[in-house]
Order: C-alpha cells, then sequence, then structure tokens
C-alpha cells in the first residue's frame, strides 16, 4: 500500500506525472473518476486551506467524503488513535487524509489501515501536498525552468513543516534555498542562512514567507510582533519593482510576515497556490487510491 507521509513518497518522475495530470484539473471542470469512493478527513488540528482544499478535491472527483468531528468523536473521549483508525478501517475509505499536531501520527496511522493516508500536516514533520502545490506554482511561473533558480524561505523555518517539505522537494528539483530568519527560528540544516533580509532579497527569485509558529512555541521567542516585522515582513520597499514572486502557505499574518501592499501586488501568488493546491490534492488522491486497487 502507497502513502504520501512525506514528498519523499513520490520519486521525481512521480511528482513530475503528477504536475501533469494537476495541470488538466486546472480547468475546475467536475470529473467522474472516482465516483463511488469514499474518502474520510480527520483533522486533529485546525486548518482551513487544506481540509477544504482535500474535500474540494474529492468532491470534484465525484468521491463521498466522510469528515470526522474529531471534538464530537470518541478520541475526545479518550478512544486511543489506533482504535479510532481501527473503526474507521472496517468501515473501509478509499483513502483516509489525517492532520495531527504530533510528527508521525500520519505513518504509524498509515501501518494499521488498509487504505492509502495522506498526511494533511503533522507537527513540524511534513507537509506533502503543500510542498507539492508550491513546487508546482513555482513551476508555472517559470514555464517549468525552475534549475538554479534561488528560493529564500523567511520567517520561523524551524517550526514549520512547510518549510521542512520544500526543502526535501526543492532541493531535489535543483532550486537553490537560502533561510531567512533570527537565530531561534533557524533549523539546523545544512544550507545557505542568514538574517539579512534585505540582501537575500536581491538575490531571490522566489520569496517563501511563513508565519511565526506561535502555537508551537514554549515561550515568546521575540520581543514583540512588530520588531519581528520590522526584520522580516516582506514590504514594498524591499522588493521595489524586483522580477520575484512571492509565496505564503497561509495563514498570512498581514502586515507581520507581508504587507498589505505586497499581498496586493500582482507578484504574490498566494491566492494561486490555493487554487493549485485543489488541483495537486485532486492528482494525489486519484493516483493513490486508483494505483493502490
Ligand atoms: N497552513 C500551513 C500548515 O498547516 C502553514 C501554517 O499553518 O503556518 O502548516
Amino acid at each position: 500500500m502507497r502513502h504520501l507521509i512525506t514528498t519523499k513518497d513520490f520519486s521525481k518522475d512521480e511528482v513530475l506525472e503528477l504536475f501533469k495530470e494537476a495541470s488538466e484539473y486546472l480547468d475546475e471542470k467536475p470529473r467522474n473518476t472516482l465516483k463511488g469512493k469514499s474518502i474520510t478527513t480527520i483533522f486533529f488540528e485546525n486548518s482551513t486551506r487544506t481540509l477544504s482544499s482535500f474535500e474540494t478535491a474529492a468532491k470534484r472527483l465525484d468521491a463521498k467524503v466522510l469528515r470526522l468531528d474529531v471534538s464530537r468523536s470518541s478520541s475526545s473521549k479518550g478512544e486511543t488513535l489506533f482504535d479510532t483508525a481501527a473503526i474507521l478501517d472496517t468501515m473501509s475509505p478509499s483513502a483516509i487524509v489525517v492532520r495531527h499536531q504530533h510528527a508521525g501520527v500520519p505513518a504509524s496511522l498509515a501501518s494499521y489501515m488498509h487504505c492509502p493516508v495522506l498526511n494533511g500536516g503533522d507537527g513540524k514533520h511534513a507537509h506533502p501536498t503543500q510542498a507539492l502545490l508550491d513546487l508546482f506554482t513555482i513551476m508555472k511561473a517559470f514555464k517549468n525552468e525552475v534549475e538554479n533558480k534561488t528560493i529564500i524561505i523567511v520567517g520561523d523555518i524551524k517550526n514549520s513543516r512547510v518549510a521542512a517539505s520544500n526543502i526535501e522537494l526543492l532541493s531535489r528539483f535543483g532550486l537553490k534555498i537560502i533561510l531567512v530568519a533570527p537565530p531561534h527560528f533557524m533549523p539546523n540544516v545544512k544550507l545557505e542562512k542568514t538574517y539579512k533580509l534585505k540582501e537575500a532579497i536581491d538575490q531571490a527569485d522566489i520569496i517563501m514567507s511563513l508565519r511565526t509558529q506561535t502555537e508551537r512555541h514554549q515561550k515568546q521567542m521575540y520581543g514583540s510582533l512588530k520588531d519581528y516585522a520590522n526584520d522580516f515582513c516582506i514590504t514594498k520597499e524591499l522588493i521595489k519593482d524586483k522580477k520575484v514572486i512571492i509565496l505564503h502557505p497561509g495563514p498570512v499574518h498581514r502586515n507581520i510576515d507581508i504587507s498589505d501592499e505586497v499581498l496586493a501586488d500582482p507578484r504574490s501568488l498566494v491566492l494561486k497556490q490555493v487554487k493549485h493546491g485543489v488541483a495537486i490534492r485532486m492528482a494525489a488522491l486519484r493516483k493513490l487510491i486508483l494505483e493502490n486497487e
């Protein structure tokens, strides 16, 4: 059984195939590719984009969606996750999409289920469909010529599963990655690092801004969000008329991560990322469900 737990689960060729298929889905037409299939979503952590995106993707392919309301499920009565998984498994879903605050839960769940498990984000570990849609957006913007393009990832990189998944996937596709963060948000990885945003922007073809992951901080990590924004907010003053694209996985902290003005600028592809996310998740659901049959 194949699952999508991290971006490493798909080879480079498979990613390119997935992108080809996702490009077709950008027409937003309904299809009956997954007619008769049922997809369960179970999100133990809040989500706006990822949950609605997976459910829209499933419905556009004509699958049925069962959303398990975790606050009302027996997990909140003390049932272990694995007993919950065993119950779900007896209902024979065609796939399950899970998000959890703890790293490793989707992988453990996968070993209990008789259907593909797709990771909708686990702790600081991974968010594979986000990285796939980010790379897809970058490839569209650069007409597939992404090798040696420079991306700067700015913000709370250490606590971000989006950064972790992007670092794996984008390196594999030959992008040059520069990490821009204060020391307490910098992960221990072998990549070029700086805290000087302006100098990094001078080198960037792509800027990926990330929000501060306050829910994963033990204590406040900076003087104030205003101080943080002074050093790391992407503003018009910094990007000027530079040819660059700007990405953010959302939720955006306006005027802390990216200024209002830059968000409204045509170089900001934040809403395009959301649109692309549905197409990517359609392709991933189709691939895992039908190829595992
Ligand atoms: N939505 C993304 C995630 O679930 C990014 C974020 O929350 O900052 O990881």
